[in-house]
């Protein structure tokens, strides 16, 4: 069976994107490997998930699929972005961040807000190839749902009544940015 490493230590991510990649695909975890993160230092989207992808592929000899992503909130100036899993090692957990966020959001009249992926595929010896998914939507007033992971308790996608954290995981699945980022890619790369 051909293997690829997903190259995330988020399991959340880790259990989407080996949910949309093929059934042909044995989906490696770098936790499995023992492979450590690597050092977030680009300043966007893009340039960390391409710095993940070539972290990740010098381990392996087999395609490397890695994505970087987060909550852009435009009241925030589009903060936590590229941070968002650095605001909540630094706030303690997910649950302290999503606090912290609605406490600065208080009495905000525009709550709109839009989750970013940038999804980056790395075969050996070839060219890594990055795409873009992104799904706008608006910060709740409140913390609902257990459902899903990070952020996904303070954000309603448009045209929608619920927060990812009240959607089933089957569901947000297929309307979230990593979705629409690996339509991209499977686009380009049709085994995917
Ligand atoms: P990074 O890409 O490893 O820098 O982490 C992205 C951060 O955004 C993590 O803290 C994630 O939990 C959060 N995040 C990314 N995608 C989602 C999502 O689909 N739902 C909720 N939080 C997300």
């Amino acid at each position: 069976m051909k293997k690829i490493l997903i190259g995330t230590h988020n399991q959340g991510k880790f259990r989407e994107i080996a949910f949309l990649l093929s059934k042909k695909f044995k989906k490696i975890s770098p936790l499995t490997l023992k492979i450590p993160s690597p050092k977030e230092t680009g300043k966007t989207f893009h340039s960390n998930s391409r710095l993940k992808a070539n972290f990740f592929s010098k381990f392996v000899d087999y395609p490397v699929i890695s994505d970087d992503s987060g909550l852009s909130i435009k009241s925030m100036k589009n903060k936590p972005g590229i941070y968002s899993a650095r605001l909540a090692k630094q706030k303690g957990n997910f649950f302290n961040a999503m606090k912290y966020i609605l406490k600065k959001m208080k009495n905000k009249k525009n709550r709109s807000a839009t989750f970013f992926c940038s999804l980056s595929i790395k075969f050996p010896k070839k060219k890594i190839i990055t795409v873009v998914g992104k799904v706008d939507g608006n910060i709740s007033e409140t913390i609902i749902g257990k459902k899903g992971f990070g952020y996904d308790p303070i954000f309603i996608p448009n045209n929608e009544s619920k927060t990812f954290g009240q959607i089933s995981k089957k569901q947000k699945i297929k309307m979230d940015h990593r979705y629409y980022a690996f339509k991209k890619l499977k686009k380009k790369i049709k085994i995917l």
